[in-house]
């Protein structure tokens, strides 16, 4: 029977041993006899999503468990953002990421992505959607995940060589920082600063007086008043993996950046409104989705975000109890899957400590489970066991390669 695989990504698993859990990381502490079994009865390693002590965003990442080199490929947040939203870029588009944000009257940011607000986003975007700047630029908004939305400027001499107004993680409590030509004196880049702060002075405006502003406040709850960017980029065209190694491929997933990513990889896309990209997903529903769709594809990718959120948070116990939840749920598709010829991989695309709230170098446990693997004395899926296994340290390229390469789908190098 022709072989499948399932890669199930779990964002941000990897994690730092917590006093509160007696020494042992969320992972280590979790119930999760099924990972453990797939641990025990296939491959594992460490892997970076690039190398040693490089960290990474969600973006990057992915494209690194996607097969591309990011060193070479990465083109900017903003057209993953736009591609995630299904917004086809046009020449000359400049893309943003765009977070929906809080800040005080002092140019302080209260909440980087405004409490992660979740409700009335689309009224808020469709209100800065269509601006038109001063000197004849389209500002086009659209929202995306959450707190999540993009911007694209559309106009003519337009250039993605500008600085972010986001000051990135833990951005909470400094202020927003200006955006700026990153070749002082160059027009296009001059220009394009310029207008994206126009945007961001317009935006504000309008942001502050929105109903759905007055309501969020009245329930107490963070404004979204202002609209931090970052990741400028253009369009660009990347070769599918799907046609690199003709396989046919599906994402189950929320998070629109891993579905920009994903769009661009060749992949089709399976989702749901149940699925949010939250701790609130319905992680049964998508284990499910993936089952089902391994009698289809030759490769699904699993995504659970609820991981990273978690971590970001801070909490630990949150962290915990969802990977028991996909633990729970995996045991289903293993049920189901009996009769399939399928390898199934278990990785991350980076680690989000929970004592460190940000993601961080650690490299990530990796299981390769399959009728044939090598299988190695590694009994658990956490940090600490996975250190010695088989697949020693490993890259995302190189892991998914090892993945694909089980398919029978990789090419020989060399006559
Ligand atoms: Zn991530």
């Amino acid at each position: 029977m022709k072989p499948c695989a399932l890669m199930l990504i779990l964002d941000g698993v990897g994690d730092r041993p917590l006093k509160q859990f007696g020494g042992l990381t969320p992972l280590e502490a979790a119930f999760k006899p099924n990972l453990d079994r797939l641990a025990s009865e296939g491959i594992t390693g460490l892997m970076d999503p690039i190398s040693p002590g490089i960290r990474v965003g969600t973006d990057v990442g992915h494209l690194a468990l996607f097969g591309y080199n990011p060193l070479r490929t990465y083109w900017g947040r903003g057209p993953i953002e736009a591609e995630g939203v299904y917004f086809t870029l046009q020449e000359g588009d400049v893309a943003f990421r765009a977070n929906f944000a809080t800040v005080d009257s002092k140019g302080i940011i209260v909440s980087r992505r405004a409490g992660r607000i979740r409700e009335g986003t689309s009224d808020l975007a469709a209100a800065l959607d269509g601006m038109r700047l001063s000197d004849g630029t389209v500002a086009i908004f659209k929202p995306a995940t959450e707190h999540r939305a993009v911007l694209v400027l559309r106009g003519s001499r337009l250039s993605p060589l500008v600085t972010d107004s986001d000051p990135g993680p833990l951005a909470e409590g400094t202020n927003v920082l200006p955006i700026k030509s990153r070749v002082p004196g160059a027009p296009a880049p001059e220009r394009t600063a310029s207008l994206a702060e126009e945007f961001t002075r317009r935006a504000r405006e309008i942001l502050l007086s929105h109903p759905v502003n007055v309501e969020r406040q009245k329930k107490g709850l963070p404004p979204a008043n202002y609209i931090l960017l970052r990741g400028a980029g253009t369009k660009k065209h990347i070769r599918p993996l799907t046609e690199r190694f003709k396989i046919k491929a599906a994402c189950v997933v929320a998070e629109s950046t891993i579905i920009g990513i994903a769009r661009m990889a060749g992949f089709t896309i399976l989702t749901s409104p149940r699925f949010t990209a939250n701790l609130d997903t319905d992680v049964e529903g998508k284990m499910k989705m993936a089952a089902d769709a391994l009698k289809e594809y030759d490769l699904v990718v699993l995504h659970y975000k609820g991981t990273d959120i978690a971590s970001h948070d801070a909490d630990a116990k949150q962290k915990k109890e969802f990977i028991e939840r996909v633990d729970s749920a995996l045991g289903n598709l293993l049920d189901k899957t009996k009769t399939l010829n399928l390898y199934i991989a278990v990785t991350s695309d980076h680690s989000t400590p929970v004592s460190v709230r940000e993601h961080s170098a650690d490299p990530v446990p990796v299981i390769l489970w399959g009728p044939d693997v090598r299988v190695d004395n590694v009994v658990k899926y956490g940090e600490r066991a996975c250190a010695a296994g088989g697949l020693r340290r490993i890259t995302a390229n190189g892991f998914l390669l090892t993945l694909l390469d089980y398919l029978d789908v990789t090419y020989r190098f060399g006559s």
